[in-house]
């Protein structure tokens, strides 16, 4: 376990550990200064109300759940899980199984602000869905994060990407062709273009 943070040596600070003197790789930088440092009016957990405590996950702090596992990731930890570097970070976090019931679909209030958290899927085939507030990170019950990085070592995150780009290929070129048709002077459509632009 990397140390969090030394108040002690000037020379140590978030994402500076024996392993990397001095410097910092590019995702670490916002992982272990997370915001709620600074906010956390109250740290309770969105699903039951327990306290959250934060908890180190190889160079990123995170807020846990003893009580019903869940976990609050900053924003920046939640960008890395998926990251194809990501690797050490995934490998880091312990593995929670989902329950066989999943949790009552229910909006939750960031443990931060309080606010209201927006439920959206982590990626479109992951079947995870995720609660997040804009400002401070989201929320994972219990095996969610687990079920997360599944789908990314397999591979999912990739996928999607590749699946996503094919869409908006096949959506240019319908455009495309819906345009030329529009240009051919045979087609109804040109006739009404060439009375709109060729009076
Ligand atoms: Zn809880
Ligand atoms: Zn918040």
């Amino acid at each position: 376990m990397q140390p969090i943070e030394n108040k002690s040596d000037p020379s140590s600070g978030p994402g500076v550990s024996a392993a990397n003197p001095g410097g910092q790789p590019p995702y670490h930088a916002a992982m272990s200064t997370p915001s709620y440092r600074h906010a956390a009016p109250s740290n309770a957990c969105p699903r039951c109300g327990r306290n959250l405590t934060e908890m180190p996950v190889h160079e990123a702090v995170v807020l846990d759940c003893a009580a019903c596992g869940g976990c609050f990731l900053p924003t920046a930890v939640v960008h890395a899980l998926g990251r194809a570097d990501g690797h050490e970070l995934r490998r880091a976090f312990p593995v929670r199984p989902r329950p066989a019931e999943p949790a009552a679909v229910r909006y939750l209030k960031c443990p931060l602000c309080e606010r209201i958290m927006n439920r959206i899927d982590f990626a479109k085939p992951s079947r995870v869905i995720i609660d997040i507030c804009s400002e401070h990170g989201s929320w994972f019950d219990v095996g969610e994060i687990s079920g997360v990085i599944d789908f990314v070592e397999q591979g999912g995150l990739e996928r999607a990407r590749q699946r996503l780009a094919q869409e908006r290929e096949t959506e240019k070129a319908k455009l495309k062709t819906e345009l030329s048709e529009a240009m051919d002077p045979s087609t109804a459509e040109s006739l009404l273009m060439k009375r709109v632009f060729l009076p």
